[in-house]
């Protein structure tokens, strides 16, 4: 595809919904272009480490948009391997942040696998959009994804449901369609694709029971769910990253009447602030804090999602501490 009449251009950091019109099946994809280079340059990653996260922010967005609460949608993979944790986040089913914590970084270094990502938005051969674990969840050894939800309204405002899934040798994406099988007992199937331009991915859901709105067997449910999984399962990673929705969905279930919804806005957004920075500092014994202002003057601490940088200087620590200790904030006295 050229780049100077490139249509994907219109379609920059969205997700799109749609529905199979005749069948009780929905889909999303999602594009993830400025919303991805936020997350990834935050940090200079390993490639396949950059790639696993690329493609966990991806299956957020994806699966934030189907959730039926709206709130903040974690997605945490941790294992004992080199890569010690990915954690991506989906607040309002539009704003998203992420990071990788690397716990051997010389393994990231040698022993470079043959089978690496592509250069420069060629296809990815071998990437996950071909369904095989990648380099990253290799590298993530023997892990378990947790998926997070806390709705921000209603009568569970902040209160978290949890799965737990594993992921012991099976892609990011399998591991997720685990946690549908396992928590939601809804055929769910994903594809993902990520490298250091594109972040993209697409979702294909039955639909639960109460949304169903045709009456077939069961049986039947299965079998079309079963045959567009498998023209879905014929997408690859570059067209997954590179061709426009239309285009997409078209070539893949040209067959099928398909509606597609209206284009919905993401990007990259950091939930930090001088507040919650605050509130870690409560944490911290006043003597040390005390000690790093003498030596220092102030205490600067850093966002490690968006490199935000707070400080805080003598009276904000004695407020802090004072508050902790159920004293409210202290007045003025504790200047100089
Ligand atoms: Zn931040």
């Amino acid at each position: 595809m050229s780049d100077d009449t490139d249509p994907t251009h219109s379609e920059r950091d969205c997700l799109q919904r749609f529905m199979f019109e005749q069948l009780d099946i929905r889909g999303t994809l999602a594009h993830l272009d400025d919303a991805w280079a936020g997350v990834r340059d935050a940090q200079d990653y390993p490639e396949p480490v950059q790639r696993l996260l690329g493609e966990m922010l991806t299956a957020t967005a994806l699966l934030a948009s189907i959730v039926k609460v709206k709130g903040t949608l974690t997605v945490q993979a941790t294992g004992d391997g080199p890569l010690a944790a990915v954690m991506a986040e989906c607040r309002d089913r539009s704003q998203l942040r992420g990071i990788a914590r690397i716990r051997d970084e010389a393994a990231f270094t040698t022993d470079r696998v043959a089978n690496g990502g592509p250069a420069n938005g060629g296809p990815a051969k071998g990437g996950p959009a071909e369904g095989g674990p990648t380099e990253g969840t290799t590298a993530l050894g023997k892990g378990l994804i947790t998926i997070t939800i806390r709705p921000e309204f209603g009568d569970r405002a902040g209160e978290a449901y949890q799965g737990i899934v594993p992921m012991d040798g099976s892609s990011l994406a399998e591991a997720l369609e685990g946690y549908f099988v396992q928590s939601e007992q809804i055929p769910t199937r994903l594809w993902l694709a990520a490298d250091a331009g594109r972040a993209a991915g697409m979702l294909i859901q039955a639909l639960p029971q109460e949304l169903a709105r045709f009456d077939h067997a069961e049986h039947q449910r299965e079998e079309d769910f079963g045959r567009i999984s498998l023209l879905a399962g014929t997408v690859s990673a570059s067209e997954l990253k590179d061709l426009p929705g239309q285009q997409l969905l078209s070539r893949l279930f040209f067959e099928e009447t398909l509606s597609l919804q209206r284009a919905e806005h993401l990007e990259f957004s950091c939930s930090c602030s001088h507040e919650r920075t605050r509130e870690a500092l409560r944490a911290m014994p006043l003597d040390e804090l005390e000690q790093i202002i003498e030596e220092d003057g102030d205490i600067r601490m850093t966002c490690q999602f968006c490199h935000a940088e707070y400080r805080f200087d003598g009276i904000d620590v004695a407020a802090v501490h004072a508050q902790a200790s159920g004293q409210g904030p202290s007045g003025g006295e504790q200047l100089h």
